[in-house]
């Protein structure tokens, strides 16, 4: 039995807090009082209205630092983390230059996916991320290596194989078939297993046959508590792409569609580019989108409009998108997400971001009844932000700021060094 009261202050969002950062929608407690035991959250509130009994609970003073839900990297790729900073490109010369080489480097060297794997779980806990919908690569073992190293933290986390058959390096393709069979025994093998989850990850429309995207609706169906994981409408260059490719369909959306792999467990990554009417149909089936700003600003990729998704119900994330992506600090992520938006007319709420990061997130990924804030009976993730951390960052939080513009300061000056501690289920793993 395992009871833990951490005191410090803490936040987290309750819900939603729309545009306006509804105040409502956040607590925030001074000096709060998290109570967990064995790995799950009991109560959450001021410490003076909690108490706990020392005879019956290990207290930890965390002082000042602040305790946040962890972060929900909702899309991102493992393979990629030795890429991240490849200079000049767009996105089809970058997939060609960077990101096909270091999946075909994983597929024949098994040693290197499992050492990039650990390195990529302990970067994203050292910058309080603690869930993630990953892509893996085509190659099987590349998923057992991810699966194993979140594993062996006890970390929540949802990957997948990708599928493609076409339109990339001999080696990164497969059949159909191949495709099917491996993805059906990895579902086998990880889903639900501890902590774990499963996507189907066809990489996006470019790379897979009709054939192939049809097997994978097909898969989809037949397994009901599974994700689907792709990207969507990244680049200019890629939609057009697609309109060749697929002549048939009206949009890139309606390739999806056709495929059977548009529903309310489908995860988009960007959504740049999106027609008001392909963001109705996202709405309408429920699915969710992973706005992931620092990927496409670094690829020049364009602005994602947050708002007109948001404002037709769309469940958003925030993705990192390492390698594409510049930073592993969803504190980071946060912060040019905000710039996206201020290119926009449209001033991210720090609450907004805040539940974007977490509760959102979980939304996005479905996993909202586990993680994503502090509502007891929840999986006790948390991460504990050092406000002194750099010299900037003390004197910044010297007087005191409330905690729209602490959370606000943290996602301008916050980095990995911010992160004083990352917990998984009620257990230290930084
Ligand atoms: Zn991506």
């Amino acid at each position: 039995m395992s009871r833990i009261a951490h005191r410090g202050r803490i936040a987290h969002m309750l819900r939603d807090p729309g545009s306006t950062g509804d105040a409502t929608a956040i607590a925030y407690f001074a000096d709060g009082c998290l109570l967990v035991e064995n790995g799950l959250v009991v109560a959450c509130d001021h410490w003076d209205k909690v108490l706990p009994d020392a005879d019956n609970w290990q207290i930890i003073n965390h002082d000042d630092a602040l305790i946040l839900p962890g972060f929900v990297d909702t899309h991102v790729h493992y393979p990629q983390s030795d890429i991240i900073g490849g200079y000049g490109e767009h996105l089809m010369h970058w997939l060609d230059n960077y990101a096909f080489p270091v999946e075909q480097k994983i597929g024949t060297d098994l040693e290197y996916a499992a050492n990039v794997a650990e390195f990529f779980i302990e970067q994203s806990l050292q910058n309080g991320t603690t869930s993630a919908l990953v892509f893996a690569t085509v190659h099987q073992h590349s998923v057992d290596a991810i699966f194993e190293a979140a594993l062996a933290k006890n970390m929540r986390l949802i990957a997948g194989k990708v599928l493609m058959d076409r339109n990339a390096p001999e080696d990164l393709c497969e059949t159909v078939e191949q495709g099917n069979i491996a993805t059906q025994k990895l579902i086998e093998k990880w889903h639900g297993k501890a902590r774990l989850g499963y996507a189907i990850t066809p990489r996006f429309a470019p790379t897979s046959t009709m054939q192939q995207l049809l097997a994978a609706g097909e898969l989809l169906q037949a397994n009901q508590q599974v994700l689907m994981h792709t990207h969507l409408s990244e680049n200019k260059k890629e939609i057009e792409l697609v309109g060749e490719l697929f002549p048939d369909c009206a949009d890139y959306l309606e390739v999806y569609e056709k495929a059977g792999l548009l529903c309310e467990r489908s995860v988009f990554a960007h959504c740049v580019h999106l027609s008001s009417s392909e963001q109705q149909r996202i709405a309408k089936a429920g699915a969710s989108i992973a706005f992931c700003p620092t990927s496409n600003l670094f690829l020049g990729s364009g602005l994602f409009d947050l708002r007109a998704a948001r404002n037709c119900g769309i469940n958003v994330g925030l993705g990192t998108d390492i390698g594409a992506g510049t930073s592993f600090s969803m504190l980071s992520t946060q912060m040019e997400a905000y710039k996206v938006g201020q290119l926009q007319g449209d001033s991210l709420h720090p609450f907004e971001a805040l539940y974007l990061a977490t509760l959102g997130g979980a939304k996005a990924l479905h996993v909202e009844d586990k993680i994503g804030n502090f509502a007891s009976g929840k999986e006790a993730d948390f991460v504990v932000l050092d406000l002194k951390a750099t010299k900037i960052l003390a004197r910044r939080t010297a007087n005191d700021p409330d905690i729209r513009e602490l959370l606000f300061v943290l996602s301008v000056l916050g980095s990995s060094d911010t992160v004083l501690q990352t917990w998984l289920a009620g257990e230290r793993v930084v």
